[in-house]
């Protein structure tokens, strides 16, 4: 299937606010490294989660696909069309028609004066999509998608008046209304209680299954990403470190961390197959102070002296199954 969607060498670096003493010293501001050279790409129809602990840059990920934010370098390619340096706001409309965000926290997310009718109809106006009647049409069936029903109940409803996982239903009717073929869903249900969780990742499902969207699902968590996922992308200090079908990234990691991910989840296979690694130590370091070579190795209980200076490239481990590790082979 074609790629809906490509990144390649994407990279995010922003300056970093020096200290008085830097400034005194005249000594340069160092780059925050918050991306630093992602290739991935997302089938139409396909699933795809992106895993990695806060800080490792994958909510950096989703903001730049769908232009909240602008890479340093490297290009964003939407169905083989370089959207790179797409600005202005009426050059965005149409992108913005084929690529929404669904943001975790939908408390935040939702207007509290506004009706669920005129949130979830608010994208149709701003894209100029629908008028009159279809608008009313177009908003019953975005709510109905999302599980809200009968949709007119919902009409005259204000966010504080539904529950959190309504509110997050909501929220995606409203990415839904424009009919996108790519929704970036930054840690969906990590505020909802987890008898809801399961619901909402079935509309995500569901979607695909009928409409043939693609989702690039962001998350800390890699039994969820297994769930959900056709493929898995590890992200570490704005690298992938891994990626390949959720099958192989969650019961036959090829990359230290990946493996220290999974030991971490004790939902995740018996201890029998677990291996011998010890669990991960410490935090990700700073994206302001990434360590040279591979970065993962003040960390990796594996590490030995050429990770410290030299980084290691992709390998490739087996079928679409890639690992940025000297071990990897
Ligand atoms: Fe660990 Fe070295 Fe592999 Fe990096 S390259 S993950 S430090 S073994």
């Amino acid at each position: 299937t074609a790629d809906i969607l490509r990144l390649e060498s994407l990279q995010v670096h922003f300056p970093a606010q020096g200290g008085v003493f830097d400034r005194i010293l005249g000594r340069p501001a160092v780059a925050v490294r918050a991306v630093d050279g992602i290739d991935l790409n997302i089938r139409r129809g396909e699933i795809v989660a992106l895993v990695g602990e806060s800080g490792s840059g994958k909510t950096t990920v989703g903001r730049v696909i769908t232009k909240l934010a602008q890479p340093t370098a490297g290009r964003l390619l939407f169905e083989g069309h370089d959207v790179t340096s797409v600005q202005s706001l009426s050059a965005l409309r149409p992108y913005r028609h084929r690529v929404q965000m669904i943001f975790q926290d939908a408390y935040q997310a939702l207007n509290p004066r506004h009706t669920v009718f005129d949130i979830v109809a608010e994208p149709l106006r701003s894209l100029r999509l629908a008028k009159g009647k279809q608008v009313t049409e177009r908003v019953s069936e975005a709510l109905a998608s999302a599980g809200l029903n009968p949709p007119s109940d919902f009409f005259a409803r204000f966010p504080h008046e539904l529950s959190g996982g309504q509110r997050q239903r909501v929220v995606i009717a409203g990415a839904l209304a424009v009919k996108p073929e790519l929704i970036v869903a930054d840690e969906p249900v990590s505020m909802l209680d987890v008898s809801i969780r399961a619901q909402i990742l079935q509309v995500l499902v569901d979607l695909r299954e009928k409409r043939n969207m693609a989702l690039l699902f962001i998350t800390h968590d890699l039994p969820l990403a297994w769930l959900i996922a056709d493929r898995i992308a590890v992200l570490y200090l704005g690298r992938l470190v891994e990626i390949g079908s959720a099958d192989d990234i969650t019961f036959n990691p090829r990359h230290p961390y990946t493996v220290a991910l999974r030991n971490a989840t004790p939902q995740i296979g018996s201890n029998a197959d677990r291996g011998e690694l010890p669990a991960l130590q410490g935090e990700v370091p700073s994206a302001a102070s990434v360590p040279k070579g591979c970065r993962f190795h003040t960390r990796c209980p594996l590490a030995f002296d050429r990770c410290k200076s030299e980084e290691p490239p992709a390998l490739e481990v087996g079928p679409e199954h890639t690992s940025v590790c000297w071990l990897a082979k």
